[in-house]
């Protein structure tokens, strides 16, 4: 459980969400790369390595911010926000082939397209309509008011709700499915326990997240001392986790998951002279830190 040790003007203290203890050391390059002010900072925990915000926006203020209006801690990033109703939209393609990679990971022989799958963070449903479509008995969550309302409109219902309190009953799932969720949520071990209640005996997990910091790239920059900073802006606080595949496979193993892999997704491959050393860059992901966003896995036994 996340404990709140201080809680002062907006901002929480915030402990190890698989530790579950404060025993974390900075970890500036972080601060530096999101342009951060304090009280926020990113912190490493001793005991698993996992990179995270602390201090960080108290739920009430991330609560504000979700509701359009800007607390005065907050006041100095500038509320450059992404438009989560159109990238949701444009994930369609990505959405296809995620649910092929689905089939293709359900080794266990009694899985089927008939069984009922969960989305967590349905966003506005596409993922979850798209799995409709193909035969798939989809349903989803999404704390957001506006996008469970945009995704009815679509033709698709589902539960307002957090991913830590899933309102469905134990065992209901064949697979619980999240794409860029956990980085965001309050208690990700929590919602990992959840993951776990409502799956069947024989069912999977699948989570992806970006990995802001631990991949191979942005430790190819610290070396060099060339980390970029970006702009400030309200996304620099947006993620409270940021999971390399060594912490994304302990959060899920910790949870109670057997056979969990994690694998590592790069972008699109450079061109011209610089595509050998991107190459070259993949290979050293596979041995160190891993690429830019990764996925992790892992079946509840039978
Ligand atoms: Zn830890």
């Amino acid at each position: 459980m996340t404990e709140d040790i201080y809680n002062v003007g907006g901002a929480e203290q915030v402990v190890c969400t698989i530790c579950r203890n404060d025993n974390a050391q900075p970890f500036p390059w972080g601060d530096y790369h999101l342009n951060l002010l304090p009280p926020f900072h990113v912190v490493r925990c001793q005991g698993c390595g996992l990179l995270y915000l602390s201090p960080r926006p108290d739920s009430t203020t991330r609560h504000r911010l979700m509701q359009g209006s800007v607390p005065d801690i907050l006041l100095p990033y500038s509320m450059k926000t992404a438009n989560y109703a159109s990238v949701t939209r444009s994930r369609e393609p990505l959405f296809r082939k995620r649910l092929r990679q689905m089939l293709a990971l359900s080794n266990h022989k009694d899985f089927s397209t008939s069984q009922p799958i969960l989305d967590v963070g349905a966003s506005s449903g596409t993922f979850t309509l798209l799995a409709r479509q193909q035969g798939w008995h989809a349903f989803g969550v999404e704390p957001d008011e506006t996008s469970v309302k945009t995704a009815h409109k679509q033709g698709i219902t589902f539960p307002q709700g957090v991913a830590e309190h899933l309102p469905y009953p134990n065992e209901t799932f064949a697979l619980v499915h999240s794409h860029h969720v956990f980085e965001h949520l309050a208690n990700p071990f929590q919602a990992t326990q959840e993951a776990w209640r409502v799956l069947k005996p024989g069912g999977f997990l699948f989570i992806e997240v970006p990995n802001q910091f631990d991949n191979i790239m942005f430790h190819r920059d610290i070396l060099f001392r060339r980390v970029p900073q970006r702009e400030r802006n309200i996304r620099s606080i947006h993620h409270l986790w940021f999971f390399s595949p060594q912490t994304l496979k302990r959060l899920i193993q910790e949870a109670g998951f057997s056979n969990v892999s994690v694998k590592s997704i790069y972008g699109a491959k450079a061109k011209g002279w610089r595509l050998p050393f991107s190459l070259m860059t993949r290979l050293g992901g596979r041995f160190w830190y891993g690429g830019p966003v990764i996925q992790g896995y892992g079946w509840k036994e039978k």
